[in-house]
């Protein structure tokens, strides 16, 4: 790695500044920049640490909405009482990520800026109609998480900009979710393909009403299946509608073959996994 200069701003106010001066490379936990830094992918002259920000840890829930702040880690998320009760899917992607040790620094907001469209926090925020909140020295705006991301690595924050925050209504009712990804291997793996699924349903769990899916790695950012949702939507759920319900998943994803994995095979496990989710639901639903 090359030299850099190197800031740490001890408040929002200080790191906004030093972004619109140095326009310097943010590091939140460092699992993602840092190894793009060592494989010199990223050269960037000046590196700004927010990892001391204390004002931006914090996960909370006020009328109705939940608030997470960028420097959540994934360990807060999987652990938070109130993402596993408003958010269980959340709670799972989070769970899903890494290792305890990358878990313990790596942060939400991290996840969503690096912009991987195989980032694990992003189908679940994406079935919850996540907002951003981006700040600078200039003001701030909020963006509708599915507006973000413009292509794999690739969103609209401009170098001046912080994410501050991700906030999202609290589902209400009877909820049914769940995160479903296929790795390269059962820990350590960046997904292949992953699905999130968010539904309320009726108080009996048999007839869905609102239905939200969303869908990892299998196009240039994260995607909804609406088709899926649509045909779902409203319905009572067994097994002839779940069959149904992946064939159109397999349908609606648009994955290229890379390094992970072909576009095939991925088209088909999308579809699998929905089905894998849906399943442990109906016998749930049974016993
Ligand atoms: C061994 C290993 C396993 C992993 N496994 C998984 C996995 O299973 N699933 C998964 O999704 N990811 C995985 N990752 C990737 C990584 O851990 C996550 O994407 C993590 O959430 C990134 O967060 P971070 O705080 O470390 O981000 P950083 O590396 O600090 O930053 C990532 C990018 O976001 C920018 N950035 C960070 N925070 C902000 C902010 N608040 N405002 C503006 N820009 C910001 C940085 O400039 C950089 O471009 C893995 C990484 C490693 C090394």
């Amino acid at each position: 790695m090359r030299d850099f200069k190197y800031f740490r701003p001890r408040t929002l106010k200080e790191a906004l500044s030093i972004l619109t001066q140095e326009r310097a490379k943010v590091l939140a936990g460092g699992t993602d920049l840092l190894v793009k830094m060592k494989d010199g992918l990223l050269r960037p002259e000046s590196v700004m640490d927010i990892s001391f920000l204390e004002e931006l840890k914090f996960i909370r829930e006020e009328e109705g909405m939940v608030t997470i702040g960028a420097l959540a880690t994934h360990s807060m998320l999987e652990r938070s009482p109130i993402i596993n009760t408003k958010a269980p899917h959340l709670a799972e992607a989070s769970r899903s990520i890494g290792s305890p040790q990358i878990r313990n620094v790596a942060t939400i907001g991290g996840n969503i800026v690096n912009a991987s469209p195989a980032g694990d926090s992003l189908p679940p925020l994406y079935t919850l109609e996540a907002e951003l909140l981006l700040e600078s020295e200039k003001g701030s705006r909020i963006v509708a998480i599915e507006e973000f991301f413009t292509g794999p690595g690739q969103s609209i924050i401009e170098p001046h900009e912080l994410l501050t925050a991700i906030r999202f209504k609290a589902p209400r009712g009877e909820l049914l979710t769940f995160f479903q990804k296929l790795g390269q291997r059962k820990a350590l793996a960046i997904s292949k393909v992953s699905v999130a699924f968010l539904a309320t349903c009726a108080a009996d769990k048999k007839f869905l009403r609102k239905v939200r899916i969303a869908l990892g790695a299998v196009a240039p950012t994260v995607i909804r299946a609406r088709e899926v949702e649509s045909f779902l939507e409203n319905g009572s759920i067994n097994e002839e509608m779940v069959d149904l319900a992946a064939k159109l998943c397999s349908e609606e994803a648009r994955p290229i073959s890379d390094i992970r994995s072909t576009l095939v095979y991925r088209k088909k496990v999308t579809g699998e996994l929905l089905k894998r989710g849906l399943s442990q639901f109906i016998e749930g639903v049974i016993s």
